[in-house]
């Protein structure tokens, strides 16, 4: 008899899930038996002689938490600190590397071409390399992180998990902009989104809750954190998703501006600014900071807001009323909804933010629940709204390192320890 998917999972199999920025690698080492987090850690600033790992552990020879000044000039130097922290005599979690069984790899960018998640070889190297183009800041250091652990974990089998992927059944009604037809046939000008492996994580798990098959529930599934994104599940598929050809589209983030009229661009060229400079204001000083001229932390601007600080209201206000008119966008698009689900750094934490988009939300049918409001932080997986209420709204955190891990042991597929 053939082995479920779950079966594989519940065998003793060591996951190592990496995600790789330009100058940091973060990591998890999962236990697929119980998908518990046996070390995970952040290696930052690499590229100098001054990179800091933070490292904690969670194995059989207890817990543990080193924070370790280390060169790492790049991320094969890096991941072999890693590994040797999790292999050390005293704070390790491994007898030996080879007891990794696969390496689940985050990629940010498939393009058009995106694929589900899907073992490394030479042909998939090439894909995530042909969409350097779109992700210019985030596959490059992806490739850098599979090349410097494939180099060292040898044995394991390695999977890339596109973020792009579980946005790749947006239909052209939705991934399409209205610009001339041959920016999308010359240059790939299109919606692709971000955030896909999030946005898929709490849609499985909202169906779970809700009681419906993952493939029948209809969702607006809000990622806000410090990036934000929204996404229209229709059927369990993504049907339209608020980030764009660049992370830059949609929701008011920390940084970055979201939507604005394209044509401010021209004016902030046209009067002295070159295009590399409106590109940071745009990405790096706009958003929450740039409304606030404060602080980029949604945390910061709710504390100044209540001292009587009004750009920080005012950044908060504009915050949450774009989130409130993408729910409204997206509810007309769908054949029914479900729930409306918060996840990411606010959106687990921000009992004020809630509060506010709940509050546009009361003509759907959303009655907000403040115990349950107040109580959905830190953590904690529930409704905020109240029971019976026709718009249910829910706080589910999210866990992309585990949905990589859970993908990666699947295509590893049964090991034998
Ligand atoms: P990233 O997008 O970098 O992964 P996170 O999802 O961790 O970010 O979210 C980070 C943001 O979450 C912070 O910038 C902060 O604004 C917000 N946040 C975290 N905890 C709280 C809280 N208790 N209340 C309000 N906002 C919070």
């Amino acid at each position: 008899m053939g082995r479920t998917r779950l079966d594989f999972l519940r065998m003793a199999m060591r996951i190592f899930v990496v995600n790789c920025g330009s100058s940091s690698i973060k990591y998890q080492l999962f236990d697929m038996a119980d998908e518990s987090v046996l070390a995970k850690g952040l290696l930052e600033r690499i590229g100098t002689t001054t990179a800091m790992l933070h490292h904690s552990t969670n194995g059989r020879r207890g817990k543990g938490q080193i924070d370790l000044q280390i060169a790492a000039p790049n991320h094969t130097a890096g991941m072999a600190v890693i590994l040797k922290a999790l292999t050390d005599r005293d704070i390790g979690v491994l007898d030996s590397i080879d007891d990794i069984d696969g390496v689940g790899h985050r990629v940010v960018h498939g393009g058009e071409e995106t694929t589900a998640s899907s073992r490394i070889d030479e042909k998939l190297i090439a894909l995530i390399r042909r969409n350097i183009d779109l992700a210019p800041l985030h596959n490059p250091p992806n490739l850098a992180g599979i090349e410097a652990a494939m180099a060292t974990i040898h044995h394991a089998a390695h999977v890339a998990v596109f973020d792009t992927a579980f946005l790749s059944t947006l239909p052209p009604m939705a991934y399409r902009y209205a610009v001339p037809n041959e920016w999308h046939t010359k240059y790939h000008v299109r919606r692709y989104g971000f955030h896909g492996t999030s946005h898929r994580c709490v849609t499985l798990r909202a169906a779970e809750l809700l009681g419906k098959p993952a493939d029948k529930v209809n969702l607006i599934t809000c990622h806000l954190g410090n990036g934000c994104s929204m996404t229209a599940v229709a059927g369990g598929k993504a049907v339209d998703h608020s980030m764009g050809m660049t992370p830059l589209e949609g929701l008011v983030m920390g940084t970055r501006c979201g939507d604005i009229d394209p044509a401010i661009v021209l004016r902030m060229i046209a009067v002295g600014m070159s295009p590399a400079e409106v590109d940071t204001a745009l990405n790096k000083a706009g958003g929450l900071l740039g409304l606030s001229e404060l602080s980029n932390d949604m945390r910061d601007l709710l504390s100044a807001a209540d001292a009587g600080d009004a750009n920080a209201r005012l950044a908060v206000d504009v915050f949450v009323y774009r989130v409130a008119k993408y729910i409204g966008a997206y509810f007309t698009i769908l054949p029914s909804l479900d729930a409306v689900v918060f996840t990411g750094g606010i959106g687990e934490n921000s009992t004020p933010v809630r509060q506010a988009v709940c509050h546009y939300l009361a003509r759907l049918g959303a009655i907000m629940d403040e115990t349950r409001n107040s109580q959905a932080v830190g953590g904690q997986t529930g409704p905020i709204t109240a029971d019976g209420c026709k718009l249910p709204v829910w706080v589910i955190p999210t866990n992309e390192e585990l949905m990589i891990a859970r993908d990666t042991a699947a295509i590893v597929g049964p090991v034998s320890h």
